[in-house]
């Protein structure tokens, strides 16, 4: 969810929004009680993001991911610097994972689950095991 349909979703309640982070919806009651909701998870569309490499390409959807990577790293940058609030940086987040999702589609899951899988056996691998993070080498 985005932080314009948590906004909705507050609107569609007359309800006054207030904040959206770690997945809850923060807003104000009638009665002025803040208040707090959990938010259903977003399921993958995958037609959706077939309809949209095939209508608006494969090099530019890449290269808008390019665009929201760049953008993402800004938000981290400037959450680290206590800039901007949680918020905005999960608003960066969800832009990267939806293009994510696009250059999944152009390269296939299957090869990207087949390095995901073995990164992520490394990772487990140095939580678990006590490895130092920085003897190991990265990528
Ligand atoms: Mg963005």
């Amino acid at each position: 969810m985005t932080r314009e349909a948590a906004v909705k979703w507050c609107l569609d309640r007359s309800l006054i929004f207030v904040d959206f982070f770690n997945g809850s919806i923060i807003y104000v009651r009638p009665n002025g009680q803040i208040a707090q909701t959990e938010v259903q998870s977003v399921t993958r569309d995958d037609a959706l993001l077939r309809e949209a490499v095939s209508k608006l390409g494969s090099i530019n959807q890449l290269r808008q991911a390019q665009e929201e990577a760049g953008e993402l790293i800004a938000a981290i940058n400037q959450y680290s610097r206590g800039r901007i609030g949680p918020s905005v940086l999960a608003e960066e987040i969800a832009d990267m994972e939806i293009m994510i999702e696009q250059a999944r589609v152009i390269v296939g899951d299957a090869a990207v689950d087949e390095h995901k899988k073995f990164k992520l056996q490394r990772l487990r691998a140095m939580v678990e095991g006590g490895v130092g993070f920085d003897g190991v080498q990265g990528a």
